[in-house]
């Protein structure tokens, strides 16, 4: 059955026509109408109705967003769109529509795609990580999200105290977005890798450069790069510990980067009580699109688990 999958973020909506295969059929993107929700269902619907003409079908629709949803009521509790706070998304949508809607947290989603037919496929317990600007997770097992009381969840990079580890490199401890000091959000992605560096060598670059620098050997990319494996990998031991996964796949953009996973994966498996013979932690085959990929997911997962 084709399916229809959007992945909606706070600058743009991506949408995509998949087949049964899961091969993408057509993709594109708008800007999202963050403050209004008429516009913002008018966006969504004009979208849907072109590729209606265009493929003639009338397909279920996913969509992934970045944010939670309270698990009674279905209500989005977090985002960064003003225009779905508090909506009952996937309910209001579905009768707006008339199909039906599924919805869930974008690393959620990046996680079930990497579980279903990614690096993961076949492995029981998936912990998809999202190293892009900040830090983010999703977790999947059997095939199933997590789930529990308050619809937040896969948000290792929040809630840590990574001072110890700051102040032993030099660095100085910034408030979160969240309120706290000491999460891994702050220092666990590219912004993260991108403040290190800027404290450590005094150079404000972009982490694309200091990935090249580092793998040219410069001195301060090194000292860089070593600081921020160190960070990430004592935080991500303990989630190994916690939950014994069978596969840690890497989505965002610090995924793009093989050499700086590899070395993160052998620091964490250094630091956990387990043993594996093989890479655990590892760049996701969906590591830009998992979103989208995963949102094309989410009936056939449901399915696939009895209709829920
Ligand atoms: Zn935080």
């Amino acid at each position: 059955m084709m399916q229809y999958a959007f992945d909606i973020g706070g600058s743009k909506i991506e949408f995509g026509v998949f087949d049964e295969a899961g091969d993408i059929l057509s993709h594109s993107k708008t800007p999202t109408p963050s403050n209004d929700r008429d516009a913002f269902v008018a966006a969504v619907s004009g979208l849907i109705d072109e590729a209606d003409r265009e493929f003639g079908d009338h397909p279920n629709i996913g969509v992934s967003f970045a944010g939670g949803l309270d698990p009674h009521t279905g209500a989005v509790i977090s985002a960064n769109i003003p225009a779905i706070m508090g909506w009952c998304l996937a309910s209001e949508l579905s009768a707006i529509l008339n199909r039906k809607v599924l919805v869930a947290n974008d690393a959620d989603c990046f996680a079930l795609a990497e579980a279903i037919s990614g690096v993961a496929k076949d492995k029981r317990t998936v912990f998809g990580i999202i190293l892009g600007t900040g830090v983010g997770g999703g977790i999947v097992v059997d095939g199933h999200f997590i789930g529990g009381r308050s619809g937040i969840r896969g948000e290792w990079g929040h809630g840590n105290d990574v001072t110890g580890g700051l102040i032993r490199n030099g660095l100085a401890p910034v408030k979160c977005g969240c309120g706290n000091t000491g999460c891994l959000d702050a220092w666990g992605g590219a912004r993260g890798l991108e403040h290190i560096h800027a404290q450590t060598s005094g150079n404000h670059t972009t982490s694309f450069d200091i990935t090249d620098a580092w793998r040219a050997g410069d001195d301060y990319a090194t000292r860089s790069i070593e600081i921020y494996c160190d960070l990430v990998s004592r935080e991500l031991a303990l989630m190994v510990n916690v939950l014994d996964p069978d596969c840690v796949p890497v989505g965002g953009g610090m995924a793009s980067e093989a050499n700086l996973i590899a070395e993160l994966d052998a620091m964490v498996r250094q630091r956990v009580l387990g043993r594996y013979d093989a890479p655990l932690v590892v760049p996701g085959r969906y590591s830009t699109d998992g979103g989208l990929r995963g949102a094309a997911l989410l009936h056939v997962a449901a399915n696939a688990q009895g209709g829920q």
